[in-house]
């Protein structure tokens, strides 16, 4: 199919933000249709998990410059809550524990926002725990997960599938998952990749933030992307992460600096 019959999701144009007066994303530019998975990957403080809050709209992060678009929609004039709404996802890094705050119910409320939005029937306690047990099989999670407060004293492996399942019930039109399978066993992280796979559908787009070449063995991107200094230095096909895994990301850079220079 041509790129021009699909339907673009996301854009963002010459992105800049600033956190605490400090630039961080220096002219991000990304394009991304449905269908589509892509990768970012990057050294540590690249400004990957920056990318994916200012998309969310964190609140600590000042834009300055450039343009984020979500389907028809100025993403930049949104609050966080209408861009959840709309259905952006965010998988953090570091999911937060919630105490006090059952699982079950929180998930309940985030799914039926995001259910009004798209028109759906609100979901009950009791229709709402039917419907979770679907979804439950597909991050293979214990429904006892579910009776606990949101995330408090899961291990790290349990936030990450919390999260996923979280996912699964809010069904993104784009999901951002910003390093999901870092600290995860080999047998989580089948877990996870599965449901990423299981959810990816032609009309929705997922964006992997990832360190390793590992979670692309188990999800197929069709485009990875190498971040550094807050921009995205180069765009390829799944074999950049292959090479990345093989040669580290100096040549990316070293490229990178000779353009500058020859400008
Ligand atoms: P990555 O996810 O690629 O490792 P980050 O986006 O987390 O990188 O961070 C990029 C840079 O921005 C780092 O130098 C980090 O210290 C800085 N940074 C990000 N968020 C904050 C914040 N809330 N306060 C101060 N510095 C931040
Ligand atoms: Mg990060």
């Amino acid at each position: 199919m041509l790129k021009s019959e699909t339907k673009l999701i996301l854009e963002v144009c010459d992105l800049h933000a600033n956190v605490e007066d400090q630039p961080i994303l220096n002219g991000v530019n990304l394009q991304v249709y449905a269908g589509e998975i892509h990768a970012i990957m990057g050294r540590n403080g690249s400004g990957k998990s920056t990318l994916s809050k200012v998309i969310a709209g964190h609140p600590a992060y000042k834009i300055t410059g450039g343009t984020i678009k979500f389907e028809d929609n100025n993403l930049l004039d949104l609050d966080p809550e209408e861009r959840a709404r709309l259905g952006v996802f965010l998988g953090f890094q570091y999911p937060i524990e919630i105490p006090g705050v059952s699982n079950l119910e929180f998930l309940r409320v985030s799914t039926n926002a995001r259910r009004e939005y798209e028109k759906k029937e609100e979901l009950d306690t009791f229709e709402f725990e039917d419907f979770v047990q679907e979804k439950l099989k597909i991050v293979k999670m214990d429904p006892a997960f579910l009776n606990r407060s949101v995330n408090e004293g899961f291990s790290g492996g349990e936030k990450k599938r919390n999260e996923i399942l979280q996912m699964a019930l809010l069904e993104p039109k784009l999901a951002i998952l910003d390093e999901t399978d870092s600290g995860l066993d080999i047998d989580a992280l089948r877990v996870v990749a599965a449901g990423v796979n299981k959810l990816a559908t032609p009309n929705t787009a997922t964006i992997l933030i990832t360190h390793y070449q590992r979670l692309l063995n188990e999800i197929t991107p069709n485009y990875v992307h190498v971040m550094a200094n807050g921009k995205i230095l180069k765009t390829a096909g799944k074999e950049l992460a292959l090479q990345l895994e093989k040669s580290g990301y100096d040549w990316i850079e070293q490229i990178s600096s000779n353009k500058e220079e020859n400008q």
